[in-house]
């Protein structure tokens, strides 16, 4: 029997995990790759769905089943899963649930990357997928296709602010037998709760407001039928759509003051509304809930009255006028996110809308000074100051 030599080094990685009969209040953050098994019948346990535990990472890590049960219950899901962006959920849903064939009906003011996996990377695996403005049920009746298998909305459209005609679009799929797909970003699950009101599958990019503090990439699925819900699984666990243990660490530990961030953010936006609508300087501002907002009704009946975080205003004077503001308020981040505790600015025509015509994005409203801005957490009276600063170099920059 060979012995090993005294000042051999302890074996890699079989460190005891030193225990404690006071258990931690933070959750550990679990980074192993994979699981170590007893033997083969303890796999096999764990493989019947006889034991609970682990294998691989890939397939599945404690904290992303946290996360995920974390979010479940605010969306009122049941076995949802973290992905490793909000896109990867929308890769997920698209790669589990379709097959060469279907049609997608998408709305027509999607996240941009949603909007080019429809128009080109999904017609290059066999599935078909067009567009329609969900504010107008007509337009979305009138592109239901017989070989229609999914509609994929957006509940308040990016950046312009629209509320879909959720109602009519939940019977219009449920009559037609189509998924319905909502990718509850922008609203959260305090704004809008997609499986009380009719849909089948809940997307989020969890980088935004739920994990809110923009140093983590996730995204989130939910599918209400188990056994769809299992293709879905199944597919972002093949083309490695999972995610990271440390960046579900982060967003679980950024979601504990979801709550408290998101009613903040979202009463300083109703403010900081008002505010830009009685500036000299601002052409029009875009908020839900405001009497100006041609969907207000839908934000009273699908919001609770709320209109998040989130809204846009446009300034007169074009290009000149839109850059004179950015550096008059460099306090608030230039910057193409949203959902973050600080406010960001962002500028349509120049970043997620420049591959658009100057006549299409005319025709949603999105001009050279058309801004979009995401609330966060900083007292009102500091964004009140910093804005007017912004509005009123654009004025001084307008010939
Ligand atoms: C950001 C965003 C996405 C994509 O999420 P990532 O985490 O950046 O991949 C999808 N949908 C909406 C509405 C978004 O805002």
């Amino acid at each position: 029997m060979p012995v090993p030599p005294p000042d051999h080094p302890p074996l890699a990685r079989r460190q005891p995990w030193p225990l404690s009969a006071a258990r931690p209040v933070a959750t550990p953050l679990q980074a192993s790759v994979v699981y170590a098994a007893r033997d083969p019948d303890a796999l096999d346990d764990h493989y019947e769905g006889r034991a609970p535990g682990y294998s691989y990472a890939r397939e599945g890590h404690p904290n992303a089943d946290v996360l995920a049960a974390m979010i479940d219950t605010m969306e009122g899901a049941e076995g949802g899963f973290v992905t490793g962006s909000g896109m990867a959920a929308v890769s997920a849903v698209m790669l589990g649930a379709l097959r060469a064939g279907d049609h997608v009906l998408g709305g027509d003011q999607l996240y941009g990357r949603s909007l080019r996996m429809l128009s080109q990377d999904l017609p290059r695996l066999g599935i078909a997928a067009s567009l329609a403005d969900p504010t107008d049920i007509g337009a979305v009746a009138a592109a239901i296709r017989p070989e229609t298998r999914m509609i994929l909305v957006e509940v308040v459209s990016n950046p312009t602010l629209r509320l879909a005609d959720m109602d009519g679009i939940a019977r219009l799929a449920r009559e037609r037998g189509i998924l319905l797909v909502v990718d509850n970003t922008f609203t959260t699950p305090r704004g809008y709760r997609p499986f009380d009101h009719g849909a089948d599958i809940v997307v989020h990019s969890v980088t935004k407001l739920l994990a809110g503090h923009a140093d983590a990439t996730l995204g989130y699925v939910a599918v209400r039928d188990a056994d769809l819900r299992a293709e879905v699984r199944a597919a972002a666990v093949t083309w490695g759509l999972t995610p990271s243990p440390f960046d579900c660490w982060l967003a679980e530990r950024g979601l504990y003051s979801f709550d408290l961030r998101y009613d903040r953010a979202t009463e300083t936006a109703a403010r900081l509304a008002d505010l830009l609508a009685g500036t000299p300087g601002v052409l029009r501002v875009n908020y839900p809930t405001r009497a100006d907002h041609p969907d207000r009704g839908r934000a009273a009946a699908l919001l609770g009255g709320r209109g998040g975080n989130m809204l846009g205003f446009e300034v007169a004077g074009g290009r000149a006028a839109a850059n004179a503001l950015t550096r008059a308020m460099p306090r608030v981040a230039f910057a193409p996110t949203l959902g973050d505790i600080a406010t960001t600015l962002s500028h349509p025509a120049s970043s997620s809308h420049r591959g658009l015509t100057d006549a299409a994005r005319a025709a949603i409203g999105i001009s050279e000074g058309y801004f979009r801005v995401s609330v966060g957490v900083e007292p009102f009276e500091v964004l009140a100051a910093e804005f007017c600063t912004g509005i009123a170099a654009a004025r001084a920059a307008t010939p």
